[in-house]
């Protein structure tokens, strides 16, 4: 595996079918799952460590945000990754940076509207990693559902030359979606979160089982408060695909935001 810190090293490197998987380091088996997907695909994997100041909308929970760069490039590895890319942050936004990306519609929902101004972010500086690199096949993760539809939006909307695929959500035995964020949990906090599965899992068994959906919602997120939650931003049964509010027949997904100990947590199940 090598190591490239810019975009002209990165170009230079690329040949033949490319496989990206974009990420904020602090890696475990999630963002792994993810690289030997992209390296399955034959070709060259590419990822990217860049954690992107721009979807923050909190600057406490930027400078919290764990990194671990000699230990990210380790798990990179060994998971199949031929291209570690990880960029300074003038490659990246140089001086007098000026233009942003802002989708409108469902990006300025759940995520969107806990978090002003993390989409924009997002779609921003993907779009900037997919114009490094060029046509790629790009790697995201199911956890985080919404960015996956943001990003997917993105792609069509401004004719990316990028093939989107998406992984499975990784979870620890307890349940709880592998994230950046749990290293940041107290021992008490990390013994509390994987509540926020098993409620989800519950309101969804309930929703499918005939359970009107804002009954569901409602007893999912009394049951986070009760589990030790010390604030739910949203449980919302919703469209898999608009995350509108559900129709009869439609495919649906049940998504989740809430805070323990501090710490913001997001999951998400098809139901
Ligand atoms: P991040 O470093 O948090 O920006 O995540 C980089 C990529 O890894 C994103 O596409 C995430 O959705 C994905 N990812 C993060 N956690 C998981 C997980 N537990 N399972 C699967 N993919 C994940």
């Amino acid at each position: 595996m090598k190591t490239v810190r810019t975009v002209a090293d990165l170009r230079a490197k690329l040949s033949g079918n490319v496989h990206f998987v974009p990420t904020m380091g602090s890696l475990h088996e999630g963002h792994a799952s993810l690289i030997r997907m992209a390296a399955a695909g034959g070709g060259t994997t590419v990822m990217s460590l860049f954690v992107n100041p721009t979807q923050f909308n909190d600057q406490k929970d930027l400078d919290a945000y764990p990194r671990d760069e000699d230990a990210d490039s380790r798990i990179a590895e060994s998971a199949g990754c031929d291209i570690f890319f990880a960029p300074g942050a003038q490659d990246v936004y140089p001086d007098g940076f000026a233009t942003s990306i802002h989708l409108s519609g469902m990006a300025e929902k759940w995520e969107g509207a806990h978090r002003p101004g993390h989409f924009d972010g997002v779609a921003t500086v993907v779009a900037k990693l997919f114009n490094f690199i060029g046509p790629c096949t790009a790697y995201f993760g199911e956890k985080d559902w919404q960015q996956c539809r943001v990003v997917e939006r993105m792609v069509i909307d401004l004719n990316l030359p990028v093939d989107l695929r998406f992984g499975p959500t990784v979870r620890e035995p307890d349940g709880l979606a592998m994230s950046s964020r749990n290293e940041l949990l107290s021992p008490e906090a990390r013994y509390a979160a994987p509540a926020l599965y098993k409620n989800i899992t519950e309101a969804g068994t309930s929703f499918r089982e005939g359970m009107p959906v804002t009954l569901a919602e409602r007893r999912a997120h009394h049951g986070l408060l009760a589990d030790g939650f010390d604030k739910v931003d949203y449980v919302a049964i919703v469209n898999a695909l608009t995350l509108e509010p559900i129709e009869e027949g439609e495919d649906a997904r049940l998504i989740a935001a809430a805070t323990i100990g501090g710490v913001r947590l997001i999951d998400n199940l098809p139901v």
